[in-house]
């Protein structure tokens, strides 16, 4: 029974649609069904805005190197880097700052002036300290949500900058567990929700990108909900998944506590 009360999202006293609500949720247990117990937010661009620095980074790097490279052709080949480096260095600022000197190299075959390594080297070392903005009603929906649910942030990138955005955010203190991870695939999704709550058949993911935060979860059997941000790396975008009845699409923030309630 205990544990049954604990799936649900731990409600302890129940008061009308609270009660009705109990009942649903053990009608659903009862016919196999699953119910709904953990929540994960992505990090970058999901509560906080993120992929804006690294734009406004490359557009500083571009003009840098203004007189050596076509812009278009440096942000073909700073991406190409990028992608080509993903396995060496992971996600983050500092496999960035790397793929931006490697570029530089690159374009100038090999002549590119110190004072400019040096200058690249600042941009990187800069979007380590930027301020961190929240975007809209990410506080209000976590802090919802953790009331009635597991939640857990799971993001990638580099470990100290995330761990200093977490601490920046304020919003810390909200979850009950936090995973910085190197990749984001079913495996991994599954290991987390298996480890924080009652496994993926019962977690959703909540995140901006299609390819990391909604297609892994999906595949590892949970619930996936795409809120897109206007602004999103090459790398992470891909198809929404045609007629999955797991899937799920909302504009901002606000409205995934009750989605999240319609599913407990
Ligand atoms: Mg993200």
């Amino acid at each position: 029974m205990e544990s049954t009360i604990s799936a649900i999202g731990g409600l302890g006293v129940f008061h009308g649609w609270e009660q009705a609500r109990y009942i649903t949720s053990l009608r659903r247990l009862e016919r196999g069904e699953a119910v709904l117990t953990a929540i994960g937010f992505d990090a970058d661009d999901t509560l906080w805005h993120n992929e804006t620095f690294f734009r406004l980074t490359e557009a500083r790097f571009i003009e840098l190197l203004a007189e050596h490279a076509d812009p278009r052709d440096l942000e073909t080949r700073l991406l190409d880097a990028e992608r080509r480096n993903l396995s060496h260095y992971g996600y983050g600022v500092k496999g960035f700052t790397l793929s931006m000197i490697e570029t530089a190299i690159e374009v100038t075959e090999g002549r590119v002036p110190a004072p400019i390594i040096a200058e690249i080297l600042a941009a990187g070392r800069e979007m380590l300290s930027h301020p961190v903005d929240l975007l809209p009603h990410a506080r209000a929906a976590v802090e919802a949500l953790a009331a009635t649910h597991r939640v857990i942030l799971i993001t990638k990138g580099d470990l100290l900058d995330q761990e200093r955005k977490l601490a920046a955010s304020g919003l810390g203190d909200l979850f009950h567990g936090v995973e910085i991870v190197s990749e984001k695939t079913p495996e991994i999704y599954a290991r987390i929700f298996a480890r924080h709550a009652d496994g993926p058949e019962r977690a959703m993911m909540v995140g901006n990108s299609m390819k990391s935060d909604v297609l892994p979860i999906l595949s590892a059997g949970g619930w996936g909900v795409h809120i897109p941000h206007g602004v999103t790396w090459a790398l992470e975008m891909a198809d929404a998944p045609a007629g999955h009845d797991r899937f799920h699409e909302l504009p901002d923030l606000r409205g995934v506590p009750a989605l999240a309630s319609a599913l407990s």
